[in-house]
């Protein structure tokens, strides 16, 4: 059976991506750091024998190998890095930037993604055609900032768009694919009701692309409608 990991699974993007792969007959490790309190992700599982839910804190890296190693006999075919922290909080711009909250987004949305994947990469190497998806931000891109401010998410989501392009060229030789998404503007708590298409666009347009992913496209960064985007 084909299986996916995604990250941040109890609500937004990732819980859409684990409803697609679910609907599309795929294995899902649906991991996310309070399943507690992660209700429409308990309905997905319990609807859907399939799905299975895990404890997973990306900030933690000691739990992030023990489901590594929980994990050992699992081949895993697609790893969706998607959690992620809007650090950013209305009156700490700058001249009042809360430097705790910078590190919390970048422990998040960097070394968060980078650890699951690495962690994650030999369950990867088990299968013929492996992918890690990186669900970055348009915010991350140096070339398209024209609006300045959000110092804290632009600078999280540039550097993981940089460790990811390193992924990308270092696991080519081991046929291990990087893509790297801007899902679009999305109507989620991140997004926000004025966003422009919803988490199901959103996912279903990421999903076409990474159905049709060749391992030369590897290491590109795309818009979740296929387009190539600045770096
Ligand atoms: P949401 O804020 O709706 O969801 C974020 C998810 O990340 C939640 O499940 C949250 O879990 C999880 N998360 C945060 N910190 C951690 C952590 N330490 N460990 C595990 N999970 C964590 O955001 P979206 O669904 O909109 O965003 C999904 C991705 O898309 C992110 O990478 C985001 O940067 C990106 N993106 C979104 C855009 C949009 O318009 N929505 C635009 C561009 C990029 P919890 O509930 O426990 O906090």
């Amino acid at each position: 059976m084909n299986t996916v990991l995604v990250t941040g699974t109890n609500r937004g993007l990732g819980l859409e991506f684990c409803r697609q792969y679910a609907r599309a007959g795929w294995r899902v490790i649906a991991c996310c750091r309070g399943p507690e309190q992660a209700s429409a992700l308990k309905r997905l599982a319990s609807d859907n024998a399939n799905v299975q839910i895990y404890r997973l804190d990306v900030c933690d890296h000691a739990t992030i190998d023990c489901l590594a190693e929980q994990l050992a006999d699992t081949a895993i075919d697609q790893l969706i890095a998607n959690a992620a922290y809007y650090g950013d909080c209305r009156g700490h711009g700058y001249g009042r930037l809360d430097y705790q909250a910078w590190r919390t987004t970048l422990e998040t949305n960097v070394l968060g993604a980078v650890k699951v994947a690495e962690a994650f990469t030999p369950h990867l190497r088990r299968r013929a055609k492996p992918l890690i998806v990186a669900v970055s931000s348009l915010m991350g891109s140096i070339a398209d900032n024209n609006s300045g401010g959000s110092l804290l998410y632009r600078s999280s989501k540039a550097a993981l768009n940089a460790a990811m392009k390193s992924l990308a060229i270092d696991l080519r030789s081991a046929g291990i694919g990087v893509l790297i998404f801007h899902p679009g503007w999305v109507k989620t708590d991140m997004g926000g009701p004025d966003a422009l298409i919803d988490a199901e666009t959103s996912v279903a347009g990421m999903m076409k692309q990474i159905d049709v992913f060749d391992i030369s496209q590897s290491g590109s960064f795309l818009n979740y409608d296929g387009a190539a985007l600045p770096w």
